[in-house]
Protein backbone atom coordinates (compact mmCIF):
# COMPACT_ATOMS: atom_id res chain seq x y z
CA UNK A 1 0.00 0.00 0.00
CA UNK A 2 1.64 3.31 -0.75
CA UNK A 3 2.88 5.34 2.03
CA UNK A 4 0.38 8.33 2.46
CA UNK A 5 1.83 9.53 5.91
CA UNK A 6 3.41 12.62 3.92
CA UNK A 7 0.97 13.45 1.60
CA UNK A 8 0.14 17.22 2.34
CA UNK A 9 -3.11 18.02 3.87
CA UNK A 10 -6.09 18.33 1.32
CA UNK A 11 -6.55 21.95 0.83
CA UNK A 12 -10.06 22.54 2.01
CA UNK A 13 -9.92 26.21 0.41
CA UNK A 14 -9.83 24.76 -3.49
CA UNK A 15 -12.91 24.38 -5.48
CA UNK A 16 -14.05 22.71 -8.78
CA UNK A 17 -14.25 26.42 -9.75
CA UNK A 18 -11.82 27.41 -12.67
CA UNK A 19 -9.55 30.07 -12.28
CA UNK A 20 -7.18 29.79 -15.45
CA UNK A 21 -7.65 27.58 -18.01
CA UNK A 22 -4.35 27.50 -20.31
CA UNK A 23 -5.18 25.45 -23.44
CA UNK A 24 -2.87 24.26 -26.74
CA UNK A 25 -0.79 27.35 -25.89
CA UNK A 26 2.40 28.05 -27.96
CA UNK A 27 4.50 31.56 -27.73
CA UNK A 28 7.40 32.30 -29.56
CA UNK A 29 9.95 35.35 -29.25
CA UNK A 30 10.97 35.42 -33.34
CA UNK A 31 12.07 32.30 -34.38
CA UNK A 32 12.52 30.97 -30.93
CA UNK A 33 9.48 28.49 -29.68
CA UNK A 34 9.78 29.49 -26.08
CA UNK A 35 6.37 27.46 -24.65
CA UNK A 36 4.97 24.85 -26.22
CA UNK A 37 1.68 23.62 -26.39
CA UNK A 38 1.11 24.72 -22.67
CA UNK A 39 -2.11 22.66 -21.25
CA UNK A 40 -2.65 23.69 -17.57
CA UNK A 41 -6.15 24.00 -15.03
CA UNK A 42 -5.81 25.90 -12.00
CA UNK A 43 -8.94 25.63 -9.80
CA UNK A 44 -10.10 28.45 -7.37
CA UNK A 45 -8.31 28.60 -4.35
CA UNK A 46 -5.18 26.34 -5.76
CA UNK A 47 -1.86 27.00 -4.63
CA UNK A 48 0.66 26.26 -7.37
CA UNK A 49 4.54 26.29 -7.35
CA UNK A 50 6.54 26.32 -10.84
CA UNK A 51 9.70 25.15 -10.48
CA UNK A 52 12.24 24.23 -13.59
CA UNK A 53 16.38 25.37 -14.78
CA UNK A 54 16.93 28.91 -15.46
CA UNK A 55 15.36 29.86 -19.17
CA UNK A 56 12.85 26.96 -18.86
CA UNK A 57 10.30 29.61 -19.58
CA UNK A 58 8.51 29.99 -15.89
CA UNK A 59 8.25 33.64 -16.28
CA UNK A 60 7.45 34.21 -19.77
CA UNK A 61 4.82 31.45 -18.93
CA UNK A 62 3.03 33.22 -15.82
CA UNK A 63 3.59 36.39 -17.77
CA UNK A 64 1.31 35.40 -20.65
CA UNK A 65 -1.36 35.11 -17.50
CA UNK A 66 -1.31 38.90 -17.19
CA UNK A 67 -0.66 39.79 -20.54
CA UNK A 68 2.81 41.26 -20.18
CA UNK A 69 3.46 38.66 -22.88
CA UNK A 70 1.30 37.75 -25.84
CA UNK A 71 0.93 34.55 -26.56
CA UNK A 72 0.64 33.59 -30.69
CA UNK A 73 -1.67 29.93 -30.63
CA UNK A 74 -3.48 28.13 -27.92
CA UNK A 75 -5.79 29.67 -25.76
CA UNK A 76 -5.90 31.14 -22.16
CA UNK A 77 -8.90 32.04 -19.99
CA UNK A 78 -8.74 33.81 -16.66
CA UNK A 79 -11.68 33.91 -14.66
CA UNK A 80 -13.85 33.27 -17.30
CA UNK A 81 -12.37 36.35 -19.37
CA UNK A 82 -10.38 34.85 -22.70
CA UNK A 83 -7.14 37.03 -23.96
CA UNK A 84 -7.07 38.14 -27.25
CA UNK A 85 -6.13 41.16 -28.53
CA UNK A 86 -9.43 43.00 -27.12
CA UNK A 87 -7.84 45.37 -24.68
CA UNK A 88 -11.43 45.22 -22.60
CA UNK A 89 -10.65 41.89 -21.87
CA UNK A 90 -6.99 42.34 -21.11
CA UNK A 91 -8.04 44.99 -18.50
CA UNK A 92 -10.33 42.96 -17.17
CA UNK A 93 -8.07 40.09 -16.41
CA UNK A 94 -5.21 42.33 -15.22
CA UNK A 95 -7.78 44.01 -12.47
CA UNK A 96 -7.88 40.17 -11.52
CA UNK A 97 -4.46 39.01 -11.15
CA UNK A 98 -1.50 40.58 -9.10
CA UNK A 99 1.70 40.05 -9.98
CA UNK A 100 4.95 40.07 -7.58
CA UNK A 101 8.05 40.40 -9.09
CA UNK A 102 12.16 39.51 -8.08
CA UNK A 103 12.72 43.12 -8.40
CA UNK A 104 9.99 44.92 -5.98
CA UNK A 105 9.28 47.48 -8.99
CA UNK A 106 8.23 49.95 -5.83
CA UNK A 107 8.24 53.43 -7.03
CA UNK A 108 11.02 55.44 -5.41
CA UNK A 109 9.72 58.63 -5.35
CA UNK A 110 6.86 57.58 -3.58
CA UNK A 111 6.14 56.95 -0.02
CA UNK A 112 4.79 53.44 0.90
CA UNK A 113 1.65 54.39 1.37
CA UNK A 114 1.44 56.19 -2.05
CA UNK A 115 2.61 53.42 -4.07
CA UNK A 116 -0.07 51.31 -2.13
CA UNK A 117 -2.79 53.77 -3.40
CA UNK A 118 -1.63 55.11 -6.79
CA UNK A 119 -3.44 52.02 -8.46
CA UNK A 120 -6.49 51.83 -6.51
CA UNK A 121 -7.08 55.84 -6.52
CA UNK A 122 -5.90 56.49 -10.68
CA UNK A 123 -7.39 53.30 -11.82
CA UNK A 124 -10.17 51.77 -9.57
CA UNK A 125 -11.35 55.89 -8.65
CA UNK A 126 -11.55 55.40 -5.32
CA UNK A 127 -11.66 57.80 -2.92
CA UNK A 128 -8.17 58.68 -1.42
CA UNK A 129 -9.03 58.44 2.28
CA UNK A 130 -10.76 54.77 1.61
CA UNK A 131 -7.99 53.80 -0.40
CA UNK A 132 -5.47 54.82 2.25
CA UNK A 133 -7.83 53.03 4.84
CA UNK A 134 -7.04 49.54 2.53
CA UNK A 135 -3.55 50.59 2.09
CA UNK A 136 -3.04 50.58 6.24
CA UNK A 137 -5.11 47.56 6.84
CA UNK A 138 -2.73 45.44 3.90
CA UNK A 139 0.63 46.94 5.37
CA UNK A 140 -0.98 45.56 8.63
CA UNK A 141 -1.56 42.50 6.98
CA UNK A 142 2.01 42.37 6.07
CA UNK A 143 3.64 43.47 9.44
CA UNK A 144 5.24 47.22 8.48
CA UNK A 145 2.49 50.04 8.60
CA UNK A 146 4.82 51.98 10.83
CA UNK A 147 6.96 52.37 7.41
CA UNK A 148 3.67 53.81 5.80
CA UNK A 149 5.62 57.02 5.24
CA UNK A 150 9.20 56.17 5.14
CA UNK A 151 10.39 55.80 1.05
CA UNK A 152 11.20 52.87 -0.44
CA UNK A 153 14.98 52.91 -0.82
CA UNK A 154 14.94 53.43 3.41
CA UNK A 155 13.63 49.71 3.58
CA UNK A 156 15.20 46.81 3.56
CA UNK A 157 14.57 44.46 0.62
CA UNK A 158 12.22 42.54 2.78
CA UNK A 159 10.31 44.78 3.72
CA UNK A 160 9.79 46.18 0.58
CA UNK A 161 8.59 43.18 -1.46
CA UNK A 162 6.29 42.74 1.25
CA UNK A 163 5.32 46.40 0.51
CA UNK A 164 5.20 44.73 -3.26
CA UNK A 165 2.54 42.49 -2.31
CA UNK A 166 0.63 44.67 0.14
CA UNK A 167 0.53 46.94 -2.84
CA UNK A 168 -0.57 44.21 -4.94
CA UNK A 169 -3.60 43.18 -2.98
CA UNK A 170 -5.10 46.36 -2.52
CA UNK A 171 -6.41 46.14 -6.29
CA UNK A 172 -8.46 42.78 -4.43
CA UNK A 173 -6.87 40.58 -6.97
CA UNK A 174 -8.63 36.94 -7.39
CA UNK A 175 -5.14 35.23 -8.15
CA UNK A 176 -1.60 36.22 -7.65
CA UNK A 177 1.46 35.66 -9.80
CA UNK A 178 4.94 35.78 -8.18
CA UNK A 179 7.94 35.63 -9.86
CA UNK A 180 10.80 34.46 -8.02
CA UNK A 181 9.99 36.82 -5.01
CA UNK A 182 12.69 36.21 -2.94
CA UNK A 183 15.78 35.23 -5.01
CA UNK A 184 16.70 38.99 -4.63
CA UNK A 185 16.77 38.81 -1.47
CA UNK A 186 19.48 38.33 1.48
CA UNK A 187 18.98 35.02 3.33
CA UNK A 188 17.58 36.49 6.35
CA UNK A 189 14.73 38.44 4.91
CA UNK A 190 13.03 35.42 2.79
CA UNK A 191 11.80 33.81 5.41
CA UNK A 192 9.71 37.05 6.55
CA UNK A 193 8.36 37.13 2.35
CA UNK A 194 7.48 33.72 2.87
CA UNK A 195 5.61 33.85 5.77
CA UNK A 196 3.90 36.82 4.15
CA UNK A 197 2.87 33.89 0.98
CA UNK A 198 2.43 31.17 3.07
CA UNK A 199 -0.86 33.98 5.40
CA UNK A 200 -2.21 34.62 1.85
CA UNK A 201 -2.16 31.18 0.97
CA UNK A 202 -4.10 29.17 3.97
CA UNK A 203 -6.46 32.61 3.37
CA UNK A 204 -7.46 30.46 0.07
CA UNK A 205 -5.38 32.97 -2.56
CA UNK A 206 -5.39 31.18 -5.98
CA UNK A 207 -1.50 31.11 -6.55
CA UNK A 208 0.86 30.59 -8.80
CA UNK A 209 4.44 30.84 -7.76
CA UNK A 210 7.78 30.37 -9.52
CA UNK A 211 9.99 29.74 -6.55
CA UNK A 212 13.59 27.73 -5.90
CA UNK A 213 11.95 27.84 -2.66
CA UNK A 214 11.16 23.93 -2.19
CA UNK A 215 10.52 23.91 1.52
CA UNK A 216 7.81 26.28 0.24
CA UNK A 217 6.63 24.40 -2.04
CA UNK A 218 6.58 21.20 0.22
CA UNK A 219 5.06 22.68 2.70
CA UNK A 220 2.28 25.00 0.82
CA UNK A 221 1.75 23.78 -2.80
CA UNK A 222 -1.30 21.81 -3.30
CA UNK A 223 0.96 20.93 -7.06
CA UNK A 224 4.27 21.23 -7.96
CA UNK A 225 4.83 22.24 -11.98
CA UNK A 226 7.92 21.43 -13.86
CA UNK A 227 8.75 22.88 -16.74
CA UNK A 228 11.77 22.32 -18.91
CA UNK A 229 12.53 23.63 -22.73
CA UNK A 230 9.35 25.71 -22.56
CA UNK A 231 7.04 22.35 -21.42
CA UNK A 232 5.35 21.03 -18.65
CA UNK A 233 7.84 17.79 -18.05
CA UNK A 234 5.78 16.89 -15.02
CA UNK A 235 3.17 18.00 -12.31
CA UNK A 236 2.65 16.17 -9.15
CA UNK A 237 1.56 16.96 -5.48
CA UNK A 238 4.89 18.00 -3.80
CA UNK A 239 5.26 14.75 -1.62
CA UNK A 240 5.12 12.68 -4.72
CA UNK A 241 7.22 15.39 -6.44
CA UNK A 242 9.80 15.80 -4.29
CA UNK A 243 9.58 11.50 -3.25
CA UNK A 244 9.01 9.67 -6.40
CA UNK A 245 9.70 11.74 -9.83
CA UNK A 246 8.90 10.35 -13.30
CA UNK A 247 11.02 11.75 -15.84
CA UNK A 248 14.74 12.37 -15.96
CA UNK A 249 14.92 15.34 -16.20
CA UNK A 250 13.05 15.62 -12.76
CA UNK A 251 15.34 13.69 -10.95
CA UNK A 252 18.05 15.47 -12.44
CA UNK A 253 17.17 18.85 -11.39
CA UNK A 254 15.91 17.63 -8.00
CA UNK A 255 19.08 16.06 -7.56
CA UNK A 256 20.84 19.56 -8.04
CA UNK A 257 18.95 21.55 -5.81
CA UNK A 258 17.96 19.35 -2.85
P1 LIG B 1 12.81 31.26 -16.79
O1 LIG B 1 11.92 32.23 -16.11
O2 LIG B 1 12.38 29.83 -16.64
O3 LIG B 1 14.25 31.44 -16.42
P2 LIG B 1 12.19 32.80 -19.17
O4 LIG B 1 10.74 32.67 -19.39
O5 LIG B 1 12.69 34.06 -18.58
O6 LIG B 1 12.71 31.53 -18.37
O7 LIG B 1 12.94 32.64 -20.55
C1 LIG B 1 12.76 31.51 -21.39
C2 LIG B 1 13.63 31.66 -22.61
O8 LIG B 1 13.18 32.75 -23.39
C3 LIG B 1 15.10 31.93 -22.30
O9 LIG B 1 15.86 31.24 -23.25
C4 LIG B 1 15.22 33.42 -22.49
O10 LIG B 1 16.52 33.76 -22.89
C5 LIG B 1 14.22 33.68 -23.59
N1 LIG B 1 13.62 35.02 -23.48
C6 LIG B 1 13.03 35.54 -22.38
N2 LIG B 1 12.54 36.77 -22.65
C7 LIG B 1 12.84 37.04 -23.94
C8 LIG B 1 12.59 38.15 -24.82
N3 LIG B 1 11.92 39.22 -24.40
N4 LIG B 1 13.05 38.04 -26.08
C9 LIG B 1 13.70 36.95 -26.52
N5 LIG B 1 13.95 35.87 -25.75
C10 LIG B 1 13.53 35.91 -24.47
MG1 LIG C 1 12.35 33.68 -14.66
Amino acid sequence: MADMTMAPAANPKASDEVAIRIEGMNKWYGQFHVLRDINLTVTRGERIVIAGPSGSGKSTMIRCINRLEEHQSGKIIVDGTELTNDLKNIDKVRSEVGMVFQHFNLFPHLTILENCTLAPIWVRKIPKKQAEETAMHFLEKVKIPDQAHKYPGMLSGGQQQRVAIARSLCMMPKIMLFDEPTSALDPEMIKEVLDTMIELAEEGMTMLCVTHEMGFAQSVADRVIFMADGQIVEQNNPHDFFHNPQSERTKQFLSQIL
